[in-house]
């Protein structure tokens, strides 16, 4: 029996209900008993049950769902059946007190209120088949002996009929509980997987940490997410994804130990409350053993319609102590910690804690401050030099640089991401677009003569619909024709999981202008030789992570000797970037690196000291 919050409410409601229905048609028995001369019984009897009513008001008063325990609704639910068993025994009582008043016809109205109680009581508690089926047993077997011990044929008759009611009434009751189960197993499970779902979930949780409330333990919930899911059930239907998720929760049956609750809670997220432990160490070590033999588990092979499919699982884990008492707080938590191992590649488990949160909020803040970035000037643009082998500055880098009032300075590291995810990277795109084309200009008019301009420009800045209008606009304010030959955009390998046509639609747009492309960050995405050749760029930054590696490693020597190589046959410009040390340089330049950029000559330095770099 699924005791949820409606089972326990609809118990709960019957309360008021029953006590109505037995302390005023008690009344009518104190009446007859003044009538006929039997009144003291009836007085007894009925102090009797405005005893138990009250009872029953207390146990009505004492009931909060959302606050109790599990021990306390156990306890609570206990009593609630003795009351009822109270209620049903007094009428029982009543009824063979009344039903030897031949004389004066009580037996009558007795046997009447004895049926009538039936009924109430197959009605009221067709909830719960523990309740109803002693109730009616007390209620009709005195009933039947009293039908069978009258002696006469008519009383065989009704002995008869006494039971074929009682058994009417069982099966009444017992239909109304069935169908009363089936809807509230599917109001508390998933249909797909049978398993428990979100409602039940935060139900049972809410239960959990109130009883953690009052002994002082711990528990652990577990939020686990399928990777890639998403791209199983797109690639292979509907159909394959709904079977892998059912055996998934087959394999969650099979683990998971008895005392802890595993739920959907939609898609493909499911997540598990763990028992109660005594001391925080112990709950932690049940946790990420759990979480561990989960992976394992979750990550062996399926055979789903004859495909072999492979799945792992991003788990993050919150512990649950008395000290919070919102249930969702947790399941933040978990789910903080689940975006990590995410973020961290997948296929982990991660244990929540604060420093995760602190990340959390930093990104959220920067993300609520990024909004007014513009609108209070705090971007600005820094310039890192880029040399010839002759150590002669011939050109440079914009890098976007974000002071705050409040959180200081900020990385582009940090923000540019968040920027992109948000879309603000249009506009800030643009303002850095406007920004670096204005220096371009003012230093030409100042005499300092570059070959190349670099301006870094993020993937979704680059897909926008607006961003070749804007390049034409702002290129044309400016910039003269001479000028824009001087202009590199710097886009990311990231572009190429894109419909690679479009890509090279908008690169050819804007090269119309002179402007010229860059691949930055060369070699550590979707490198592959065949894009080379397909897309129109003019220019290829080998990664720092290689230049700094150049003197550790033969690996990296050999790809940047291939990567040079390669430039040379498809007449592509190489800079190198991050170079920080002479050897690098010398590396590099020895074979045949045209450009270099790198702390080793300057870092990003402001406008103003970029000129005198260059005057000097
Ligand atoms: P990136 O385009 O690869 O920029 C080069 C980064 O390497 C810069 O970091 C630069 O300060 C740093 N760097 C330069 N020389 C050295 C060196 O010798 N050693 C080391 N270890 N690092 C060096 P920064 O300025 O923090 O920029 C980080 C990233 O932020 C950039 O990587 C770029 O992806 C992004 N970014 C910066 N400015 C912009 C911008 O205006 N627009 C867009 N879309 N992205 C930007
Ligand atoms: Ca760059
Ligand atoms: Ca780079």
């Amino acid at each position: 029996m699924i005791k949820d919050k409606r089972f326990y409410q609809f118990l709960h409601k019957q309360i008021p209900v029953l006590t109505f229905l037995s302390v005023f048609p008690g009344l009518g028995y104190i009446f007859l008993g003044w009538l006929y001369d039997v009144h003291l019984r009836a007085i007894i009897w009925y102090i009797m049950i405005l005893l138990v009513s009250f009872w029953g008001f207390r146990l009505y008063r004492n009931f909060d769902f959302d606050e109790m325990s599990r021990i306390a609704k156990q306890r609570w639910y206990a009593e609630l059946s003795y009351y009822y068993y109270a209620f049903f025994i007094l009428w029982t009582v009543i009824f063979i007190l009344y039903a030897g008043e031949t004389e004066s016809n009580l037996h009558y109205i007795a046997i009447f209120t004895q049926i009538g109680a039936s009924v109430v009581a197959s009605t009221l508690l067709s909830s719960d088949k523990k309740l109803f089926t002693p109730a009616i047993l007390i209620l009709m077997i005195p009933l039947v002996i009293y039908f069978a011990n009258i002696g006469e044929w008519y009383g065989y008759v009704l002995t008869i009929f006494a039971c074929i009611f009682t058994w009417v009434l069982f099966y009444s009751s017992t239909s109304s509980f069935n169908l009363l189960m089936k809807t509230s197993f599917q109001a508390s499970h998933d249909l797909l997987t049978g398993l428990h779902n979100r409602y039940f979930f935060i139900g049972h949780l809410q239960e959990t940490m109130n009883s953690l409330k009052e002994s002082n333990h711990y528990s652990y919930l577990l939020l686990i997410d399928l990777d890639y899911f998403k791209t199983i059930n797109d690639s292979l239907g509907h159909d394959i994804g709904d079977q892998l998720l059912q055996e998934v929760s087959t394999r969650f049956r099979k683990i998971v130990p008895r005392n802890n609750l595993v739920a959907r809670l939609g898609g493909d997220e499911f997540i598990i409350t763990g028992a109660n432990y005594e001391t925080l160490s112990e709950c932690q070590k049940k946790a990420m053993e759990l979480s561990n033999q989960l992976l394992s588990a979750l990550k062996e092979i399926y055979v789903i319609d004859r495909h072999n499919l492979y799945i792992s699982s991003s788990i993050g884990v919150s512990l649950i102590d008395a000290s919070i008492s919102d249930a969702n707080n947790f399941i933040k938590e978990a789910d903080i910690a689940m975006y990590e191992v995410k973020a961290k590649g997948r296929d982990g488990v991660y244990l929540f804690n604060k420093e995760m949160s602190e990340r959390v909020e930093m990104h959220l803040e920067i993300e609520r401050r990024l909004h007014f970035v513009l609108e209070k000037n705090e971007i600005t643009l820094n310039y890192q030099p880029q040399y010839d082998k002759n150590k002669k500055i011939i050109g440079t880098e914009a890098l976007a640089r974000w002071r705050n009032e409040k959180l200081g300075d900020i990385s582009p590291v940090d923000f540019i991401p968040i920027a992109e995810q948000t879309g603000i990277i249009v506009e800030l795109g643009n303002y850095i677009l406007k920004s670096g084309f204005q220096t371009l200009r003012e230093w030409h008019e100042n005499g300092i003569h570059l070959k190349q301009f670099s301006i870094n420009i993020s993937m979704r800045q680059f897909f926008h619909s607006t961003f070749i209008a804007e390049v034409k606009r702002l290129a044309r304010l400016y910039l003269t024709e001479e000028l824009m030959t001087v202009v590199v955009f710097e886009v990311t390998e990231s572009i190429i999981a894109e419909d690679i046509d479009k890509v090279i639609t908008i690169i050819n747009e804007i090269k119309s202008l002179g402007i010229r492309f860059s691949m930055d960050d060369f070699g550590t995405g979707y490198s592959s030789l065949s894009y080379l050749t397909q897309l129109p760029i003019d220019e290829i930054k080998i990664d720092r992570a290689f230049v700094n590696a150049l003197e550790h490693s033969e690996g990296d020597q050999a790809m940047i000797t291939t990567i040079l190589h390669m430039a040379d046959i498809f007449k592509l410009n190489i800079v190198a970037e991050g170079v920080e040390t002479d050897a690098q340089f010398d590396f590099l330049a020895r074979h045949d690196c045209s450009i270099f950029q790198g702390y080793l000559f300057s870092p990003p330095i402001t406008k103003d000291k970029f000129s005198q770099l260059y005057s000097s």
